[in-house]
């Protein structure tokens, strides 16, 4: 089977298409014949040495969705030949073939494309964990997605329009926006427009809004304090480095600033996402938006392309 390999931290260069055996399944575990690959800004950072990584050489990424080609001993929740996503897996995800844990692996339902399967794990994960988990957000109250024209934006639109929440959610360029009002944003502000940020005051009739999903703290987490309501959330999502923040405005509002990732997921919080995930694509309120494709071997143009500006769903590998 044909697999991306990285033998060195690096650029993008540093990942290289190889011919390696195909896999076995152990006790316990799923090969998955890979049709679609996500690429999330995450694979770069691992790619690049700037967070833990598995031992030299391997196969990078965590999402990918194809059929069940072998079960080893004791798999009982999936079957030779079922369509699958998988959320995390062992043995990376820009290959032909994946191998995973059966826990790792969630069923397909009908009607969800091969890619948009491989859309769910890290980014509908962490929206709803974000969401969920961490903001606690209630039917009723007000979002600000800062950063909603991407993989978690668009996630996160839908999850949250499927809740009861009221969204504003922000993107960076005319299409971005047209892709955030599109998935369900009731409100839709340029983040790069001077003092955007005021008009939230104006759209919440200057009571700020409960709940931001910040996708980019190192930007915008001093500016976000200040447009949370009395005892509103940011969750911390994406940050590229350090910000100066006014804590008095947590004071003022007993506010929360809460940090999420999705590698402290419990089995248990796991389970809970990928059944409400399950209940969402079966109810077709969440369908991921799916922005371009590109085959294996263009691995490191896609890394390039997901650092850029200007957004849309998400970026697929297809092996
Ligand atoms: P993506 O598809 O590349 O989207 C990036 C988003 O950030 C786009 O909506 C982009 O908008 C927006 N953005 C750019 N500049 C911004 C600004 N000044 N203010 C607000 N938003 C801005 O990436 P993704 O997959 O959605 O991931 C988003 C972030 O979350 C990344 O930093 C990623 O590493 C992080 N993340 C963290 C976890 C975790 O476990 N904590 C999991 C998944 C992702 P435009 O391009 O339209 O400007």
């Amino acid at each position: 089977m044909q697999t991306i390999r990285i033998h060195e931290f690096g650029g993008p260069e540093v990942m290289r298409l190889e011919e390696l055996p195909d896999l076995e399944p152990g006790p316990g575990q799923v090969v998955v014949r890979v049709k679609a690959v996500g690429v999330n800004p995450v694979d770069t950072y691992i790619r690049a040495g700037m967070y833990p990584a598995p031992p030299f050489p391997f196969t990078p990424g965590f999402d990918a969705a194809g059929e069940v080609a072998a079960i080893g001993p004791g798999v009982q929740r999936v079957a030779v030949g079922q369509k699958v996503y998988t959320a995390f897996t062992l043995s990376g995800a820009y290959a032909q073939q994946t191998l995973c844990e059966e826990a790792q692996v969630h069923p397909l339902p009908l009607g969800i494309s091969y890619a948009q399967g491989a859309s769910l794990g890290v980014p509908y994960g962490i929206a709803y964990r974000a969401l969920f988990q961490r903001a606690r957000a209630l039917p009723g109250e007000t979002v600000l997605i800062h950063g909603a024209s991407g993989g978690v934006g668009t996630a996160a639109i839908q999850l949250a329009r499927a809740a009861g929440l009221t969204v504003i959610g922000t993107g960076g360029t005319p299409r971005g926006r047209e892709l955030v009002s599109q998935q369900g944003a009731h409100q839709v502000l340029d983040h790069h427009a001077p003092a955007y940020l005021e008009e939230v005051l104006k759209l919440t009739q200057g009571r700020g809004v409960e709940v931001i999903l910040e996708m980019l703290a190192n930007v915008n987490l001093g500016k976000d304090l200040k447009v949370l309501a009395p005892k509103g959330r940011v969750v911390v999502i994406g940050s590229r480095g350090p910000v100066e923040i006014d804590p008095r405005d947590t004071m003022s509002r007993d506010a929360a600033i809460l940090g999420t990732s999705l590698f402290n997921t419990t089995p248990r919080e796991y389970a809970g996402i990928h059944a409400a995930l399950a209940a969402g694509l079966e109810n077709g309120t969440l369908r991921p938006v799916i922005g371009r494709e590109l085959p294996l071997a263009d691995a490191p143009r896609a890394h390039q392309k997901v650092l850029e500006p200007g957004a849309y769903g998400k970026i697929i590998l297809v092996p």
